[in-house]
């Protein structure tokens, strides 16, 4: 979980999931932990800024984003990119907000009925956030900052506790597609009433500096949050009739990795389409990393990479389904200019809750101002689901460049 998303809303998500019906829950689970710490908080880092050391008052100076925007692609599911202007950009009050959950929870039953049930529920997280964005006293209330983040903050940690509500019974908001849009609108607006009510009071203490009394009053909200997105959820399972769509496992005979010529790019042409920059080091400023061209054909380079290094990975949406017992084979080209640290490439196994359950990497990569092909096979251990390539440099002040990946499946 990004430590800039506002714990609320998940701690809003997890009480929701707690409230379902066993049915619903189950149908849920293989997602049901991301849902919770990592998709309700979509929305709010949709931002193109991610993955840079952003000029944003509300940003340490001294840090760089993850960019955890491609690493999630983010923009795809919310179907909003703020640096193309492409999609359509929701404001995260209300009314806005009711016609964002209303709109993303439709674009995830489509999904749903496509096939694609990860993608679905990530789209769904969009939902929930905007759902809980609309019971929020400092948005349902329109307060800018100063006041805005201390009418919303839960910290203390009985409050976040009493962020429950066991006993609720989850409302269906419509029985198909169009009538559950306009129940999640209908139900929303009860739950703006409610806060935009409660907002007064909680304002007023604010500004007293009675933060943590106020604390008190935002509970209710919170709670009223839970139930709505309880009602959300629980519409959703009822409409996919509770049917999860098999996820296909890696198939034989091809590449599993997406863009593997590296000949799409993403919305900069930094950064191919199916990549991102993982920056271990968020402080420093020294390392570089992008696409370049080196004999006229595009590569994956890294500069300078700091001692705790730079590693070019796939998303976590392009990860490959595997399955214990599984062989996969990971093949790559690489070369190198001036000094280097220490490189290498990695095979990265997942639980299906992206806990990490295995690496397995190559040696390090010796220098070579020539093009060389490295590979390494690995079995899939217990428990893993997913399986990412990682191509990895540290220290060192030349260059590295990557080329050609294959990540194949080797036994029936
Ligand atoms: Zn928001």
């Amino acid at each position: 979980m990004h430590p800039l998303s506002n714990p609320t809303h998940h701690r809003i998500t997890q009480s929701a999931i707690a409230a379902l019906p066993g049915e619903d829950r189950e149908f849920l689970a293989p997602e049901a932990d991301l849902l919770i710490w990592t998709y309700c908080g979509f929305p709010d880092m949709n931002w193109h800024w991610y993955g840079t050391f952003a000029e944003d008052p509300s940003i340490p100076f001294d840090r760089r984003l993850p960019d955890i925007r491609r690493e999630w692609e983010i923009s795809r599911y919310c179907a909003w990119n703020s640096l193309t202007r492409e999609g359509r950009w929701y404001p995260h009050w209300p009314p806005d907000a009711l016609e964002a959950t209303a709109d993303h929870f439709s674009r995830a039953v489509k999904t749903l009925a496509e096939g694609g049930y990860h993608d679905a529920l990530r789209i769904l997280g969009a939902a929930v956030h905007y759902a809980e964005d609309c019971g929020s006293p400092a948005h349902a209330g329109h307060i800018d900052p100063p006041l805005h983040l201390p009418m919303e903050r839960i910290d203390r940690p009985e409050m976040e506790a009493a962020i429950a509500i066991p006993g609720y019974t989850p409302r269906l908001l419509g029985s198909a597609l169009e009538t559950a849009c306009d129940g999640i609108r209908e139900r929303g607006q009860k739950v703006v009433a409610f806060a935009e009510t409660a907002a007064g009071k909680i304002r007023e203490l604010c500004e007293a500096g009675e933060q943590h009394e106020a604390q008190s009053l935002m509970v209710p909200c919170a709670q009223e949050c839970a139930r709505y997105v309880a009602d959300l959820l629980h519409t959703f399972c009822v409409l996919a009739e509770h049917a999860r769509p098999e996820t296909p496992i890696a198939p034989h005979g091809c590449n599993l990795i997406a863009n593997a010529d590296l000949s799409e790019s993403d919305d900069v042409p930094q950064v191919p389409r199916g990549w991102y920059i993982h920056w271990n080091d968020l402080r420093d400023r020294n390392g570089r990393a992008g696409l370049v061209a080196s004999d006229h054909s595009p590569a994956l380079m890294v500069e300078s990479p700091p001692e705790q290094g730079i590693h070019w990975r796939t998303p976590w949406p392009r990860a490959a389904r595997v399955r214990l017992g599984m062989r996969i084979h990971l093949a790559i080209r690489y070369r190198t200019e001036g000094p280097q640290g220490s490189n290498r490439c990695s095979i990265r196994f997942y639980t299906g809750n992206t806990t990490l359950v295995g690496i397995f990497c190559t040696d390090l990569l010796p220098p070579s101002e020539e093009w060389c092909d490295v590979g390494l096979s690995a079995e899939v251990p217990e428990g893993a689901s997913w399986a990412r390539v990682s191509l990895e440099a540290s220290g060192g002040e030349g260059r590295i460049l990557f080329r050609d990946p294959r990540l194949v499946r080797l036994n029936p």
